[in-house]
């Protein structure tokens, strides 16, 4: 088994989650994985970051399927014992102008941004070394996405006693609402994304306050953060940051240094810690 201190980007392939591989091929003192759903792609992404003169490993994770995720588990299990830095990059937006019905956008959204993102919390937390980082890229929008939602709901997410039961049941009525046409007279915004984004918050609370409760020495420190307006295919051309500069802040937490108690369970953006 390999001692080297091993880090994983999901949805790296390109846009932000390829800047942060680029940053820590640079700055990680060990080996970093670029992950992506196509190989092809994830090997095309390799090959042009050897061009750079850095070398990240590739391995094929598609957040979407519990098998892959499964895989890399085990391969990490196997090779590394363990994992040191987690970064939960890989996401999807549908354009403004799309015109899939909303109640598959919704499903489709939640989906990957959601429920996958929870896989592979659910199956790699557990692998997490001690001094471990872990970064799930949100966004600013799920803070305006909260604001949008009912007061009640409001009170829900921002609840420090929510469990990842109650949150996964809200993230899924979210879905059957949209479906039954209800889900503005039930509280919720207007935007599938947002609410998964939310749900990537939310779920981020709820997991530091786990580690704490039952990993409390073990020093991991696991944050959300939105990375900026970034010129992706995500966000388009017209974006205000440069995927390097959108790379800053999970960067940033995937590197905090072992002496630091904090930020932990925080939503940051610019490297500043935001109120939920
Ligand atoms: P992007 O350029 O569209 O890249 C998204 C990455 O996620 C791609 O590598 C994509 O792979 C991958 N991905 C999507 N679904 C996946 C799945 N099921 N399994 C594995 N990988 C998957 O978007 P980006 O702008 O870099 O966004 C990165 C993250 O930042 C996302 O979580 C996004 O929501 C968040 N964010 C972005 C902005 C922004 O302004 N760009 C702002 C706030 C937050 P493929 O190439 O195979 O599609």
């Amino acid at each position: 088994m390999s001692s080297v201190p091993v880090a994983v980007v999901t949805g790296s392939n390109k846009g932000i989650g390829y800047a942060i591989v680029q940053a820590l091929c640079k700055q990680f003192q060990g080996d970093v994985y670029l992950t992506a759903r196509d190989p092809g792609r994830g090997q095309e992404a390799v090959t042009k970051l050897q061009g750079e003169g850095l070398r990240a490993l590739f391995y094929q994770l598609d957040i979407d399927d519990l098998h892959s995720i499964r895989a890399l588990r085990d391969f990490l299990k196997e090779k590394y014992g363990g994992l040191n830095v987690l970064v939960n990059n890989a996401g999807i937006a549908f354009k403004v102008h799309d015109t899939t019905p909303f109640a598959i956008q919704a499903e489709v959204t939640l989906k990957t941004n959601f429920f996958g993102t929870r896989n592979v919390c659910t199956e790699l937390l557990p692998l997490m070394k001690p001094y471990g980082k872990v970064v799930n890229v949100s966004s600013m929008v799920s803070s305006s996405a909260l604001r949008g939602c009912s007061q009640e709901l409001q009170q829900k997410f921002r609840s420090d006693t929510i469990t990842e039961d109650e949150l996964v049941k809200l993230m899924t009525k979210f879905v059957e609402d949209v479906k039954k046409g209800v889900h503005e007279k039930e509280g919720w915004p207007n935007t599938a994304y947002g609410v998964s984004k939310i749900g990537v918050t939310v779920l981020s609370r709820i997991q530091a306050r786990m580690l704490n409760e039952k990993r409390k020495g073990d020093h991991i420190l696991l944050n959300a953060c939105c990375p900026g307006w970034v010129r992706t295919d995500m966000a388009g051309p017209k974006a205000t940051k440069s995927p390097e500069e959108g790379a800053e802040t999970p960067v940033y937490l995937a590197l905090l240094p072992s002496d630091a108690d904090g930020p932990h369970g925080q939503f940051l953006s610019d490297k500043t810690v935001r109120t939920w």
